[in-house]
């Protein structure tokens, strides 16, 4: 039971790491150790008719598994330093986009190929957005689509399950130095390895602090975005997403200064429930395959909020807004737009009389009991910004769910190799706090692998 490398984690930071090594160094014996189960066992049960609402499965399949919480994501991989991370400050811009890049190929060789890349080079909605004062940020995006992303795992795990050992449904419960390398222990067996790849992205963020408190490795309090999954009618954001698919969007309110941002645009999508540590909150995904879209978009706008004197737990705050959703809803609510600039509720009669058919079956409520105010006027505000580019976004028939939050995992004290102080431990994707994306969390996984192949 001695590994070279034993990894932590199969999401793309473990998966990328894992190939890339066993690509340099086909020697080497590496485990992975992952706390869900194998892709094809990956089933939420919500179905929508007997299981409505997320039932909080031991582990979530969404979240947990192969291909980690990118497994039914909708696959964008964003190649941009503008977002999606701060590995850059680590590794440097050159060479943080040239492995998002060696990323992509990977994905097309397994799969992805005749998928599309978007890019915001020298298009017009610049200058609109500016206009109106909105700002697009700069990246190329490769959409998969979850459909052919599921593919591309299949693939990836075909070409691995060979080359490495696989603990599926075996979380890891203590990480321990032993030696000049470590110890990785689970319930049934502890595993001896000399380098130790942790990747275990925001559903491992609880354990990770306790692995960070234990090998004394200092981390930072990092921040939480809070808003709402906006969800309309496909042809009203048609103007971005034919040609951009995703746009990243920042406006600056009037009323407070502060930033509000499009994230995770979905054309032609369905919202869906995510479930953090037993916290349920909104998200969204989509199909490359025509017949699986929709007649909505969906994309979530959000506040960035960090706290660090005296209090320092961002995440703890996000936490309890989340909670006060699901206490109010029984999980995520959703209202009309109309109805929450009106200030009043919406109701199971007024959603279904609306021209948007939700794609999520969430509880009708009134946001603004759940979402600080100063959030939700910022938020309304750029609802109007965005209606000035995208006239109908300020329709009253528009869906807003809430909460989105987008947590960060703590940042942890790492090298420009991603190695803690303990030599030959490396933290990585978005357990680190470094990377919150695909293409972050998979070019941490490459950049580490490399490190460690040169080493051996
Ligand atoms: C619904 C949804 C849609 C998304 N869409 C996109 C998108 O389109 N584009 C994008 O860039 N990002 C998207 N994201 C975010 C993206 O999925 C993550 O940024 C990415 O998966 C991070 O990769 P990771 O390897 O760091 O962590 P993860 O993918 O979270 O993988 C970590 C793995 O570690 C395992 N683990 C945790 N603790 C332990 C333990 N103690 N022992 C063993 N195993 C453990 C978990 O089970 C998990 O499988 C989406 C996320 C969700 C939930």
């Amino acid at each position: 039971m001695k590994y070279d490398v034993i990894i932590v984690g199969a999401g793309p930071g473990g998966i990328f790491s894992a190939y890339e090594l066993t690509k340099l160094n086909d020697k080497l014996k590496i485990a992975i150790f992952e706390a869900g189960n194998p892709l094809e066992k990956r089933k939420c049960p919500i179905d929508g008719v007997k299981v409505k609402n997320c039932i909080k499965c031991p582990t979530c399949a969404i979240m947990n598994g192969f291909g980690g919480a990118g497994a039914f994501s909708d696959g964008k991989y964003n190649i941009t330093n503008q977002f999606g991370g701060s590995l850059y400050e680590y590794i440097g811009k050159n060479e943080a986009i040239d492995l998002m890049k060696y990323v992509d190929e990977i994905n097309l060789a397994y799969g992805g190929e005749g998928t599309k890349l978007y890019s915001t080079a020298d298009t017009k909605i610049k200058k609109m957005c500016l206009e109106n004062g909105l700002h697009l940020l700069d990246a190329q995006v490769r959409h998969l689509g979850t459909d052919i992303n599921y593919v591309v795992l299949e693939n990836l795990y075909n070409y691995l399950k060979d080359r490495v050992e696989f603990f599926f449904r075996t979380p890891v419960e203590k990480v321990e130095k032993n030696g000049e390398g470590y110890r990785v222990i689970t319930e049934e067996a502890g595993y001896e390895c000399d380098k130790c790849i942790i990747s275990v992205g925001r559903s491992g963020s609880k354990w990770m602090e306790t692995v960070c408190r234990d090998l004394e490795i200092p981390t930072k309090s990092n921040r939480v975005d809070i808003g709402v999954r906006v969800e309309l009618p496909a042809e009203i954001f048609s103007a971005l997403t034919d040609e951009l698919y995703e746009s990243k969007i920042v406006y600056r309110t009037e009323k407070f200064e502060d930033l509000v941002r499009t994230f995770c645009m979905n054309p032609h999508g369905a919202v869906v429930n995510e479930n953090t540590n037993g916290i349920v909150t909104v998200n969204g995904h989509s199909y490359e395959d025509p017949a699986k879209h929709t007649e909505n978009t969906n994309f979530a706008l959000l506040v960035s909020k960090h706290f660090s004197e005296p209090f320092k737990d961002s995440n703890g705050y996000g936490e309890s807004i989340a909670r006060l959703s699901n206490m109010l809803g029984g999980g995520v609510i959703v209202q009309r737009f109309g109805d929450l600039v009106r200030g009043r509720r919406s109701n199971a009669a007024r959603i279904s009389e609306g021209y948007v058919t939700p794609t999520l079956a969430a509880t009708p409520g009134d946001l603004s009991l759940v979402i600080p105010k100063r959030i939700l006027d910022g938020i309304i505000e750029m609802i109007y910004a965005l209606d000035k580019i995208c006239p109908g976004t300020a329709n009253d028939d528009t869906l807003l769910y809430g909460v989105e939050v987008k947590f960060y995992n703590m940042e942890v004290e790492l090298d420009n190799n991603l190695e803690t102080r303990n030599k030959g431990l490396f933290v990585i994707g978005d357990g680190s706090g470094v990377t919150h994306s695909l293409s972050h969390a998979s070019a941490s996984g490459i950049y580490v692998a490399r490190y460690i192949a040169n080493e051996k």
